[in-house]
């Protein structure tokens, strides 16, 4: 990591009594949760007053990592993360490369006056007053945890803050399964059993307290929704919001569930398409060189990682179904384009 960034961070957070705010993206997942929890951590042992906010909620099943239970909802405390906002003096962008991601929070971040710092490993990442983005990165933990050696020191990652950096670098690559080739991500995981890493309990948490209730409901997903495309290596699980309720769906449940398809040989490209109350969401999963990425970002008003991207339409299921099939044949003619143009 250059000097200039560490020496940067250390001057905007520089002022006597500097206030904090910290967002992740919408839907928080592993590795927002990871870096919301470490680094704030990190502030409170720098004695610097900092508040966690989403727009929406952290799920239950990321619960345990510290700070996470502190966190301020904006749905159910607008005033609250309003005013903190507005007596902020940095707001920290963790795991998203576009405030377009802070879901109802996004009128008020972009309005907000005080510096703005990145920390993210996503491509293309927004103009802000610090950005500290590495889409080489297996995760915004794994960066993270760099930021915070290189700036404050080792000592300021005890057993907590490794148990949360390390759950990111966990989740954002499937425990470690994709994104996770470089040898650096496991000199980071190495650095952090050394620092007090409790990986047990850390898997513990993550991949052994499911409910029953969430197996059956991926039980049958992979039975009675998984369809493959007849001319396209394409997998497909749409799921309703009433299938969702039969199962007692909580927030995470649906965690992991679209890599499943990968598993399957012939399959290339895995999507899973959710319906929500207020709309449609779909992620998508690759294997090898294929960017997903590209079909989440031409047609489903979204975006993400070679591997991983996610996207969203309005409702209903069916149009986000049918927009899926009538762009998988798109989504071919460009790979084979690309393939051609860059003999
Ligand atoms: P997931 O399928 O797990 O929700 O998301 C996979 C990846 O796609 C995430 O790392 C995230 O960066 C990206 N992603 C998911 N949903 C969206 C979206 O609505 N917009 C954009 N730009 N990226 C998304
Ligand atoms: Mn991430």
């Amino acid at each position: 990591m250059e000097t200039n960034i560490t020496e940067r961070l250390k001057e905007i957070l520089g002022k006597q009594g500097v206030k904090v705010v910290i967002i992740p993206h919408i839907s928080p997942d592993g590795d927002a949760s990871g870096a919301c929890s470490a680094l704030w951590q990190v502030m409170d042992k720098l004695g610097i007053s900092c508040h966690l906010m989403t727009c929406d909620y952290f799920p239950d099943y990321l619960k345990w990592m510290k700070c996470i239970p502190d966190s301020v909802s904006y749905q159910q405390h607008p005033i609250r993360c309003k005013r903190w906002l507005e007596e902020a003096d940095v707001l920290f962008m963790l795991d998203h490369n576009t405030m377009a991601r802070e879901g109802d929070l996004e009128p008020l971040t972009r309005e907000y006056k005080g510096k703005v710092v990145m920390i993210d490993h996503h491509p293309d990442p927004d103009a802000v007053d610090l950005c500290i983005s590495d889409p080489s990165m297996s995760s915004t933990c794994e960066l993270l945890f760099n930021v915070i050696r290189e700036t404050w020191g080792e000592k300021f990652i005890d057993r907590n803050v490794a148990n949360s950096l390390y759950a990111g670098i966990s989740t954002d690559t499937g425990g470690l399964n994709h994104n996770s080739s470089r040898p650096e991500t496991y000199r980071v995981i190495a650095d952090l059993l050394a620092l007090g890493l409790d990986k047990n309990y850390v898997h513990e948490q993550l991949y052994q307290k499911n409910s029953l209730s969430r197996l059956r409901l991926t039980g049958n997903c992979l039975l009675n929704k998984l369809a493959v495309d007849e001319n396209f290596p394409v997998a497909v699980i749409p799921i309703t919001l009433q299938e969702l309720e039969e199962f007692h769906y909580k927030d995470g449940d649906l965690e992991g569930l679209v890599n499943i398809p990968l598993s399957v040989e012939d399959v290339l490209v895995s999507v899973q398409i959710t319906e929500r109350k207020d709309r449609v969401k779909l992620s998508f999963r690759s294997k090898g060189d294929i960017p997903v990425n590209l079909w989440a970002k031409t047609h489903f008003n979204g975006g993400g990682h070679l591997n991983a991207a996610g996207g969203h339409m309005p409702l209903p299921l069916e149009d986000a179904i049918q927009k899926l099939k009538d762009t998988t044949g798109w989504f071919f003619g460009e790979l084979l384009k690309a393939k051609y143009s860059s003999r």
